[in-house]
């Protein structure tokens, strides 16, 4: 396991494995790792000669300066369980200066819509964020390929969208979403729930699969105002947005189209922990 704080030997590093014909892998989070970010290394170590692993908590996609400063850095345990993966692994784990210098900010980006529903609208300036690090981080490591999770299904597609503008020549692989066993998905966030809330917060996912089996059968409109009446008066679980979208386009369902793809999506707060999900409605990809 080889640990970089700075982009230059990391670089250094990357052009040697090119020069050996090596396929470069990068896996971009943002720490606290936990079995989903593992199961996409695993993804990538699979179809990879050499991972890279970021961990930096990027200051421009967070909004809300109490989330930022709450979200978790546990480095040296992050260092460990990949250890535990894989020996061959290299860590990229920069400060923000490194990547910024003292420009904290970030670039405007336009994604044909993608950038306007959903996490978008509810968290302003989000996507210009993950845009701006994304972009940055594959310009500095030029990986062959890229992981995302499907937990942030809308991150996944503005990458997509984000590569294909941007002519980058980066593959972007998709990887499934890795939940607990009570079948909440696995994040980094969940460090911050007790274990009553973890049990409540199955509830997404309960609903979710609930969405899914209704979704054959019934209406858009009847399926929202039916999750709707499920969160209210939830003990725990606040309901930000709910919401059916057109896989490719992210644009919310107006009537079920033969041939389209479609996925439900759902934010909820415990407190003030914001949780994500989403679920493939019928068959896709
Ligand atoms: P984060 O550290 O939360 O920015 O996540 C880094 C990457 O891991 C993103 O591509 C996420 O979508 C992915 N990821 C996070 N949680 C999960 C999960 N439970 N299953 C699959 N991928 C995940």
């Amino acid at each position: 396991m080889q640990v970089f704080k700075e982009k230059t030997p990391l670089q250094a590093a990357i052009k040697a494995a090119k020069s050996k014909a090596e396929t470069i892998g990068l896996v971009p989070t943002m720490g606290a790792l936990h079995q989903g970010h593992l199961s996409l290394v695993k993804q990538a170590l699979e179809v990879c000669d050499q991972v890279i692993i970021s961990i930096f908590v990027n200051p421009t996609q967070f909004d809300n300066p109490n989330d930022l400063e709450k979200y978790p850095r546990t480095l040296p345990e992050d260092i460990k369980l990949l250890e535990e993966a894989s020996s061959n692994l290299w860590v990229f784990a920069p400060t923000a200066n490194e990547l910024y210098g003292d420009n904290i900010s970030s670039e405007q980006f336009n994604f044909d819509g993608l950038e306007q529903v959903m996490e978008g609208k509810h968290r302003k300036g989000h996507f210009d964020g993950v845009g701006t690090i994304v972009k940055r981080l594959f310009e500095i490591i030029t990986p062959h390929k890229a992981f995302f999770g499907e937990k942030d299904f809308q991150q996944l597609q503005i990458v997509r969208k984000l590569t294909e503008k941007t002519g980058l020549p980066v593959e972007i692989i998709g990887c499934p979403i890795l939940r607990e066993d009570n079948g909440l998905a696995r994040s980094s966030r969940n460090e911050r729930l007790n274990i009553n809330e973890r049990e409540k917060a199955s509830f997404i996912y309960q609903t979710l699969l609930k969405v899914k089996e209704l979704f054959g059968t019934k209406s858009a409109e009847y399926i929202h105002n039916w999750v709707k009446e499920q969160f209210t008066n939830h003990p725990v679980l606040k309901l930000e947005y709910f919401e059916i979208a057109d896989t490719r386009t992210l644009e919310k369902i107006n009537r079920k189209r033969k041939g389209n793809t479609y996925r439900a999506f759902i934010a909820a707060y415990v407190d003030d922990i914001r949780l994500i999900d989403n679920i493939a409605l019928n068959n896709e990809e």
